[in-house]
């Protein structure tokens, strides 16, 4: 009758769903999201606690068993049950959010949830072991991520509790830790998108050095020599975009040599650091027209110069790995990027 597909391993121990409730500190006057709240087991609880509500529910048999369970009580007035994906729908404001998270989204909730811009006071979420691992890892660890960068940039993240796997009905694979993430006040004056956008380069091949991953393929100079054009438009910045004739192409191919270091086999990346759709098509296209391959433009040279010089001079990095560089390293790189007129967004 489960639907397995759907991470739904419903919390059994009625104990575990109060301490997780008790976690939020919530106050009456809260308006709580709660994600995947299935039958509804810690739904009944937050209600108890909170002003509201508003909960999100992907399988539409849980969200009738869950409505059927407050009719007719107090309590119903105050819920509000929401049919769907929650990393597709558009969410009222919230003050805290409870989630037993189905694991298939527990990336893409973590960053809906950083990036929200007037985000909760404080989530409290139950992961798989690993996930959770991963938001705590620092640089140098195996499991230092993407997710690890930007969760800490934008918000302190700490242990609440370890939940074994026969908490659970069915009881999933794996162990469960339960995490408390609250947004860092200030706000990082600092675009998500910009601070995202530079990380997903650098951990697409985190083993290797910045060089690497910044000059080695075509297709990520190509993607950032678009955002330089869009910039110097915005800006009013003239292009020189006469053809630069005298390149041989012997020069050039050698040069892009680099670029054969393969596409195929992204081994170092983590589930959510695997190639964007932008990089595929830009690869693709490139393959196909051999652009960049014989001839470079010059605002390709300049774009290459810009990179050289921000990672050489400016920053010293570059011979660097991603999986060792810490917050102050990626923060210096957008920075002296962004001086650059260079921008991952
Ligand atoms: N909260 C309940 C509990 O603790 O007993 C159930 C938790 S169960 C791990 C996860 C729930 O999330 C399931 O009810 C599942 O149907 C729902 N779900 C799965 N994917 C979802 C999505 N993308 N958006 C909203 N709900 C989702």
């Amino acid at each position: 009758k489960m639907n397995h597909d759907l991470g739904q391993h419903v919390l059994k121990n009625p104990g575990i769903a109060n301490a997780i409730v008790q976690k939020a500190n919530l106050k009456q006057s809260d308006h709580v999201l709660e994600v995947g709240p299935g039958t509804g087991n810690l739904t009944v609880l937050i209600l108890k606690a909170a002003k509201a509500v508003t909960a999100v529910e992907f399988d539409p048999r849980m969200a009738a068993e869950l409505t059927k369970r407050v009719q007719g009580t107090p309590d119903a007035k105050r819920l509000k049950v929401m049919l769907g994906d929650v990393i597709k729908t558009e969410l009222p404001h919230f003050d805290v959010c409870i989630s037993n998270t189905p694991y298939q989204i527990s990336s893409p909730l973590v960053f809906k949830l950083l990036a929200l811009p007037n985000p909760p006071r404080c989530s409290i979420l139950m992961f798989q072991r690993e996930f959770a691992l991963r938001l705590f890892a620092k640089p140098g660890d195996k499991l230092y991520s993407r997710l690890s960068v930007n969760v800490q940039m934008w918000a302190k993240v700490s242990h609440v509790m370890k939940v074994g796997r026969n908490n659970f009905s069915p009881p999933p694979q794996v162990e469960s830790n339960v995490v408390r993430i609250e947004p860092r006040h200030p706000r990082p004056q600092l675009s998500f998108e910009e601070f995202d956008g530079l990380l997903r380069i650098a951990f697409v091949r985190k083993n290797r050095t910045l060089r690497s991953s910044f000059l080695g393929t075509t297709a990520i100079v190509g993607m950032l020599e678009r955002n330089y054009r869009l910039w110097c438009s915005q800006n009013d910045v003239p292009v020189d975009d006469t053809p630069l004739t005298e390149v041989n192409d012997v020069d050039a191919m050698a040069v892009d040599g680099e670029d054969e270091e393969e596409w195929a086999g992204f081994s170092d990346a983590d589930e959510d650091d695997e190639l964007p759709d932008f990089f595929k098509q830009e690869r693709d296209a490139r393959k196909q027209n051999g652009a960049g391959r014989k001839k470079r433009g010059r605002v390709t040279e300049l774009v290459r110069e810009k990179i050289r010089k921000v990672l050489e001079d400016e920053t010293q990095l570059v011979e660097k790995r991603a999986r060792l560089c810490d917050e102050g390293d990626f923060l210096r790189l957008l920075y002296a990027f962004n001086q650059e007129g260079i921008h991952f967004s």
